[in-house]
C-alpha cells in the first residue's frame, strides 16, 4: 500500500459497483463467491490509475501488450501486484513476459509453451481456446486441445490452471461459455488440478459466472473508458 494515494471517487464506485454484481451472479449461480479472482484490466491506463486500484485492495491486474505491461510492472513492483498476461504474445517475447507476469493466460499454441521451458521459475499458464472459427481472433483450435494441454504437462516451468477464452462477438455468450465448459472439461480429463477457467469480461462476466468461470478479467466497467479508442 502506498500512502497518502488519492482516490477517485468514481474509480471506487465503479469496483463496487463491479464487485456487487459478482456477488449476485455467485448468489444467481448458487456459487461461492470465494472462488472467484477477479483480475481487472488496465491496458492502455497510466500507472497512476494502478496504484489506485491497489490503495482499493485489487491485487491482480491484467494488461494485453507486452511493452506497456513491462513498464507499468517495472514502475509499480513495489506494490506486489499479481500481473497477469492476456493479450497475444509473440514467441520471441514471451521469456520477458514471464519476468513480471505471473500468469500468462494467452497459451495457444506449442512454440509458445516451448520457449517458456527455458525460463527459470514457475508460472501459471492458462490454455487459450478459440471460440469462434477465425484464426486471427488468437487461442488455439479445439482440436488441439488435447495435444496442447499434454505439451504443457510436460513444462516444468508450466503450472497449468486451466483454459481461457474471449466470448465471440456474433454468438450469444450463454452459448460460447458453455461451449468452453465442455472444452475445460477435456483439459481437466488429462490434467485433474486444471480447474480454473478465465472468462468474463465487462459486457458477458455474469453469464460467465454462471457457466463456472474462475477468473474473470475486466476492464471498462471499473477502470471507466480506455484512453485510446481500441
Ligand atoms: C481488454 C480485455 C479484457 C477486458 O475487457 P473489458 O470489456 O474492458 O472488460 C478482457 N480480456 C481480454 C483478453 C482483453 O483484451
Amino acid at each position: 500500500m502506498t500512502a497518502g494515494v488519492q482516490v477517485d471517487d468514481a474509480l471506487r464506485d465503479r469496483l463496487l459497483t463491479v464487485r456487487s454484481g459478482i456477488e449476485e451472479a455467485c448468489r444467481a449461480a448458487g456459487r461461492n463467491s470465494d472462488e472467484i479472482t477477479l483480475i481487472v484490466v488496465t491496458k492502455f491506463h497510466p500507472a497512476s490509475l494502478v496504484t489506485q486500484l491497489a490503495e482499493l485492495g485489487v491485487t491482480d491486474v491484467g494488461e494485453n501488450r507486452h511493452q506497456e505491461a513491462q513498464e507499468k510492472a517495472a514502475e509499480l513492483s513495489d506494490l506486489e501486484l499479481n500481473w497477469h498476461f492476456i493479450g497475444q504474445l509473440q514467441t520471441k517475447k514471451a521469456k520477458q513476459a514471464a519476468q513480471y507476469a505471473s500468469a500468462i493466460h494467452s497459451i495457444d499454441r506449442a512454440k509458445l509453451v516451448d520457449s517458456l521451458a527455458g525460463i527459470d521459475h514457475t508460472i501459471d499458464a492458462f490454455l487459450q481456446i478459440n471460440l469462434t472459427d477465425d484464426p486471427g481472433r488468437g487461442g488455439a483450435s479445439p482440436a488441439d486441445i488435447e495435444s496442447l494441454t499434454e505439451r504443457i504437462l510436460e513444462t516444468s516451468t508450466l503450472r497449468l490452471r486451466g483454459v481461457m477464452s474471449v466470448a465471440p462477438l456474433e454468438e450469444p455468450a450463454e452459448s460460447a461459455f458453455e461451449r468452453l465448459a465442455g472444452y475445460a472439461d477435456r483439459v481437466r480429463a488429462l490434467a485433474p488440478d486444471a480447474t480454473s477457467i478465465s472468462a468474463g469480461m465487462t459486457h458477458d462476466y455474469p453469464a460467465a459466472i454462471a457457466a463456472g468461470a474462475t477468473h474473470l478479467r475486466i476492464g471498462s466497467a471499473i477502470t471507466g473508458n480506455r484512453p485510446d479508442a481500441r
